[in-house]
């Protein structure tokens, strides 16, 4: 498994010091790790996602920047609205935005909800839309700013059952291109960071639906679910990818423009 267990940001610098950011879905997983990682380079962070907030409220303030939580339901352009405008009220405006939050269906195309279809695409693609379009404007005046999209090896690949999914990832692989061609000239960039396997409740739901179906203990699935893909057989961590979005902020990383960004232990290299 990976050699970073420690749940804490790797790096720490002050050169995000007066820049704020905004990562959708960060209450958990990999949104909060990159939440932790931009704080850890100075950051002010406004946090957003559904259950109990409070320990990344605490996690983040404890890294010495400000901190504010907001709600909104990231399948639904109202309160996307709102949540823009309260983090502009907050901080001024947006200078990083993060659009991480995701969540997952599993089942065949025949036999997909409708419902359920629906809901991956406003919260995996749509939202990323709504967000960009509301951020965009105050960052080309400022003619600096960093959007990073949470895609996936799955917006480069395909698996079975997971068509709303993968259709959602290559999307936002589409729209992060165009975001970053629209603004090439200027200090705005756009680029997608494409995870494999990441433990995390998302993936924790997968692992255990596995160990259920085959009969196997959990650790059995894990080592399963990482045979079949990775060819690394190591999950990323949040923390590692934390630490890549920071350098997607830094000033290295001023023409990378439009990439999608692969973090996948080799999946997509086969
Ligand atoms: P997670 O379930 O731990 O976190 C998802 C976050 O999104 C949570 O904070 C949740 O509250 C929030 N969220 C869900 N629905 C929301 C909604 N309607 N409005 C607002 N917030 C909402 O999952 P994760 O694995 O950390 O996934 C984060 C992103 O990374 C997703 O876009 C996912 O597709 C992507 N990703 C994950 C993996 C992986 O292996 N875990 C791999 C590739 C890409």
């Amino acid at each position: 498994m990976s050699s970073n267990t420690t749940n804490q940001p790797l790096s720490s610098s002050k050169m995000l010091a007066g820049k704020s950011a905004l990562v959708t879905g960060s209450t958990s997983g990999i949104g909060l790790g990159i939440a932790k990682a931009l704080a850890a380079n100075g950051a002010n962070i406004m946090l957003n996602g559904f259950g109990d907030h409070s320990e990344a409220m605490r996690a983040i303030a404890a890294l010495g920047v400000e901190v504010d939580y907001n709600g909104a339901d990231m399948s639904r352009p109202d309160e996307i609205e709102s949540l823009m405008s309260a983090a502009a009220a907050r901080f001024g405006q947006t200078d990083i935005l993060v659009n991480n939050a995701g969540i997952q269906h599993v089942a065949t195309v025949a036999d997909f909800p409708v419902a359920r279809w629906d809901a991956v695409i406003a919260i995996n693609l749509s939202s990323a839309f709504h967000t960009s379009r509301l951020a965009l404007p105050a960052m080309q005046t400022a003619n600096w700013g960093r959007i990073i999209n949470i895609a996936s090896v799955h917006g480069l690949v395909g698996s079975a059952q997971k068509s709303a999914y993968v259709a959602a990832k290559h999307g936002i692989i589409g729209l992060t291109k165009v975001t970053a061609l629209e603004n090439a000239t200027t200090g705005v960039t756009a680029n997608a960071i494409c995870p494999g396997w990441v433990l995390t409740p998302l993936v924790q739901a997968q692992v255990d639906a596995r160990a259920e179906q085959l009969g196997v203990s959990i650790e059995e699935a894990k080592r399963g679910l990482l045979a079949e893909k990775e060819p690394s057989q190591q999950f990323t961590t949040p923390e590692e990818l934390g630490e890549l979005a920071v350098f997607l902020c830094g000033p290295a990383s001023s023409n990378i423009r439009g990439a999608a960004w692969v973090m996948d232990g080799g999946w997509s290299a086969q």
